[in-house]
C-alpha cells in the first residue's frame, strides 16, 4: 500500500486581470494589458509546482472591468465543472482585482462543493518591479491545499492573508494592501507553507446555498445608482424604462435616500422591481427603516452595493419573487 501522501491535483481557472498583465516595461504600474495566458503565469512561478500537480482552464482572457453577466457565468461553468471532477481537490482562480469581489460572491452562492475555491489576483503587473502577483499565486496554492480550507467557502488570498468572499472589498485603487476584509473579512493568515484560520464564514454558503447554477440561463440587468445631495430622479427612470430587474442604491449613511432616490423607489415600486438600499459609505449594517414599508424597500444588510446587485440578480435568475427579496437578504 503505497503510504505517500495524496499529491493533490488543483485546477487553476485563468480569467486575466493585472495578475495576467504587463507593461511597456518594469515601473510601468498602470498601462499595462493582459498578455498572458493562464499557463504562462504559472511557468512564470515554477514553486507552485511543489505544492501540487495543476491543471489548467481559461474561460476568459480579459480585465475584470470587462467581465459582463455572460462571462461571469462562463467563469461560473468553468469552476463548477472543476469542482465537480473526482480527480480534482481545489480550485484557484486567477482574477483581475477591480471586479475580484463580484466574481468571488457570485461563486461563493452558486459552486456546490466542500472543496476549497481560492479566487487571486493582483495589484502590480507581472514582470513588474515587486509584482505581488507570484507570492498571491503561491499562498492561492497553499491555501487551495490545506485540508482547513475545506467548507469555507470561497475564499480570497492577497498579501498573506485570506478573505471571505462575502465581506471582502477593494479597498484602493492602486495601494498594494488594496484588497480588504472590511469589518469582518480576514479569516486566515499564511505563513510560510502553512494557513492559520481564525474565523469560519458565519453566512450559508456553497453547499448550503439554495442557488443552483445549472438552472440560470442569463442573469438580469440590476442597476446599481450612488446617491448624493440633491439627486434627481431622472436615472431612476430611466433605468425602469430600460427594463432592469432591481435597482440598488448606494445610500447616504445608513441608506438613507435623497428626495430623487425615494421617488426612484417609488418608480421601482410602481415598476414591481425590488429596490434595495445598501450604503455608499463601504461597510455597516444598512438598518430598516419604518419608511421603508411605503415602497417595499429593502435592506441590503452589510453588503456593499455591488454585492447587493451580484445576490439580487442571483435570486431573480432564480426566480425568487420580490416579496422573498428582503428574507434571502437577511440570510445571505
Ligand atoms: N487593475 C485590475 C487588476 O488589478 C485590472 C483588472 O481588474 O483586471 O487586476
Amino acid at each position: 500500500m503505497n503510504n505517500a501522501p495524496h499529491r493533490p491535483y488543483v485546477m487553476i481557472v485563468g480569467t486575466g486581470g493585472t495578475i495576467a498583465s504587463s507593461g511597456s516595461g518594469t515601473v510601468d504600474y498602470h498601462n499595462y494589458k493582459v498578455s498572458s495566458t493562464v499557463e504562462q503565469i504559472l511557468s512564470s512561478v515554477p514553486e507552485v509546482g511543489r505544492l501540487a500537480e495543476l491543471v489548467t482552464d481559461q474561460p476568459v482572457n480579459v480585465d475584470s472591468f470587462r467581465i459582463d453577466n455572460a462571462s461571469l457565468l462562463k467563469i461560473a461553468r468553468s469552476v463548477e465543472a472543476a469542482a465537480a471532477d473526482p480527480e480534482i481537490d481545489a480550485v484557484v482562480v486567477t482574477h483581475g482585482t477591480d471586479t475580484l469581489e463580484e466574481t468571488a460572491f457570485f461563486l461563493h452562492l452558486v459552486i456546490r462543493t466542500a472543496k476549497p475555491i481560492i479566487v487571486v489576483g493582483a495589484m502590480r503587473p507581472a514582470g513588474s518591479l515587486s509584482a505581488d502577483g507570484p507570492l498571491n499565486l503561491y499562498n492561492a496554492l497553499v491555501v487551495a491545499t490545506s485540508e482547513a480550507a475545506w467548507g469555507k467557502g470561497v475564499l480570497v488570498v492577497a498579501n498573506n492573508h485570506v478573505y471571505g468572499a462575502r465581506d471582502l472589498v477593494k479597498r484602493d485603487t492602486s495601494a498594494i494592501a488594496a484588497i480588504e476584509g472590511s469589518k469582518y473579512g480576514v479569516i486566515a493568515e499564511i505563513c510560510g507553507d502553512e494557513v492559520h484560520f481564525a474565523h469560519t464564514p458565519a453566512r450559508p454558503h456553497t453547499l448550503d446555498s439554495e442557488f443552483v447554477l445549472s438552472s440560470i440561463q442569463q442573469l438580469p440587468v440590476v442597476d446599481i445608482m450612488f446617491d448624493h445631495q440633491g439627486a434627481g430622479q431622472h436615472l431612476y427612470q430611466a433605468s425602469v424604462a430600460a427594463g432592469s430587474k432591481a435597482i440598488v442604491v448606494a445610500g447616504m449613511g445608513n441608506g438613507s435616500l435623497s428626495a430623487g432616490a425615494r421617488q426612484g423607489a417609488f418608480l421601482a415600486h410602481q415598476a414591481g422591481i425590488p429596490f434595495i438600499r445598501s450604503s455608499r459609505t463601504g461597510q455597516g449594517i444598512v438598518a430598516p427603516l419604518n419608511s421603508d414599508a411605503e415602497f417595499g424597500i429593502i435592506t441590503g444588510g452589510s453588503l456593499t452595493p455591488q454585492k447587493a446587485r451580484i445576490l439580487a440578480a442571483l435570486a431573480i435568475a432564480s426566480g425568487k419573487k420580490s416579496d422573498e427579496m428582503q428574507s434571502i437578504f437577511d440570510r445571505y
